[in-house]
């Protein structure tokens, strides 16, 4: 049975060459009301809102390419062949890719590469609540506060912008971000929308329109996020690609895998010391079988080093490149040839080795985990090697993630170079 994505294009006027691409899946399991309309009809309702804006001559400066995907619910299928079709011309000119699935009432998430997230933060808190006085972003930052543990209300409370996520699967940023290293942004409301219905019959209209988002409001604000999200990417002077809270954000992940090491290290000494005096038989119910595990290998000290001395040039190419690009300016061509280096920076984070068992997930920062479906895993190489407790791969992964952390780096640089 064939299947059927329907791509919209609007030329861009003055940088026809650099893409900035919205997509949300048009199948659905039954009825799908939430997943995938909810999105879809936001999505729609931005074209229509460009398609008035053209009506009266109006040019987006960089191409907007509108994508509704068919097949996704079976594995991606429409937007992975259309990514994997036009990889060679994506890889040279896509420069954001924003998804959209299923959205309902409640609050904003946001996940997606951290060289948007500024971006992305700008955009929340330009948007109004339906339901509150406040804006998206002010009612999503007091739910992520209330709801969070006292470390992470001390990070959000110390911080001038809201985490995104990082992605794993289960939309059609995948072959974008994963396999073609297109910095995106996937976007929808929720927690107030009762859910229950996913994936079933009960997916429908009737059941949406009462529970899901009543009114469709939560579609409108939708529309409106990505549809501001979309226009001020298409146009912007420069991209706004930035580089401090990626930076920050990978510091945290390299601290999550150095201590994952530590913790499992300690863990695997107490076990072995359990096994070995008995004490873990001792406890077990005598009229049950129980089979003693064998003790683990110790956790070896993994050389960490790397990753570190690269976050350190990473630090300081993401503080030089905002303290150049906000004193100074550049027009024209040069202009154009920034844009593409800061789009490309993505790219930078990818490589076409792959991961390890897996060739065709590319990113070395973000990918769904091995063993985990959609959840994602952030530093897969290392992180899965040491889950796995493959101290070699590990070493070996540390040594490749330093490799992209320079990489990346040295691109920042090139484009400091630009002022
Ligand atoms: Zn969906």
């Amino acid at each position: 049975k064939p299947i059927y994505n329907v791509i919209a294009k609007m030329k861009g006027a003055e940088r026809a060459d650099q893409w900035i691409i919205r997509g949300n899946h048009r199948d659905a399991w039954v009825n799908g009301a939430d997943d995938p309309l909810s999105g879809l009809v936001a999505m729609m309702e931005e074209a229509r809102g460009l398609s008035i804006l053209a009506k009266t001559g109006w040019r987006p400066k960089r191409t907007i390419i509108y994508a509704a995907w068919d097949g996704e619910e079976q594995g991606l299928l429409g937007s992975t062949e259309w990514a994997e079709h036009h990889a060679a011309e994506l890889k040279e000119k896509a420069a954001v890719y924003i998804n959209t699935d299923s959205n309902g009432r409640g609050f904003l998430g946001i996940g997606g590469s951290h060289t948007l997230e500024k971006f992305i933060n700008e955009v929340g808190r330009n948007i109004q609540d339906p339901q509150t006085e406040l804006t998206v972003w002010e009612r999503t930052r007091a739910q992520q506060i209330v709801s969070g543990s006292p470390t992470e209300r001390k990070e959000l409370l110390a911080r001038s912008d809201l985490p995104i996520y990082a992605l794993g699967s289960g939309s059609d940023y995948t072959p974008f971000l994963q396999h073609l290293g297109i910095a995106s942004l996937n976007i929808g409301f929720g927690g107030e929308d009762g859910g229950g219905s996913y994936h079933s019959i009960y997916d429908s209209f009737d059941h949406y329109s009462r529970f899901g988002d009543p009114g469709f409001a939560y579609g409108v604000a939708l529309a409106k996020v990505c549809g501001h999200a979309t226009l001020r990417l298409a146009n912007a002077d420069r991209l706004p690609f930035e580089f401090t809270n990626f930076a920050e954000t990978i510091k945290r992940y390299a601290d999550e895998v150095t201590k994952l090491t530590d913790t499992m290290r300690e863990d695997t000494q107490t076990m072995n010391q359990m096994v070995a005096s008995g004490m873990l038989k001792n406890v077990q119910d005598p009229t049950e079988t129980f089979v003693v595990p064998k003790a683990k290998a110790h956790v070896p000290y993994l050389n960490f080093a790397p990753i570190q001395n690269a976050l350190v040039l990473l630090n300081e190419s993401a503080k030089n490149f905002q303290k150049v690009s906000n004193v100074k300016q550049i027009s024209g061509q040069a202009q154009k040839t920034l844009d593409v280096i800061l789009y490309k920076t993505e790219r930078a984070l990818t490589r076409n080795a792959g991961l390890p068992r897996r060739d065709w997930f590319r990113h070395q920062i973000y990918a769904p985990g091995f063993y985990t479906g959609y959840g994602v895993k952030t530093l897969p190489g290392v992180r899965e090697a040491i889950e796995q407790r493959d101290w070699k791969e590990a070493g070996e992964q540390i040594d490749i993630a330093a490799k992209t952390i320079e990489n990346f780096a040295a691109e920042i640089d090139k484009a400091a170079r630009m002022f």
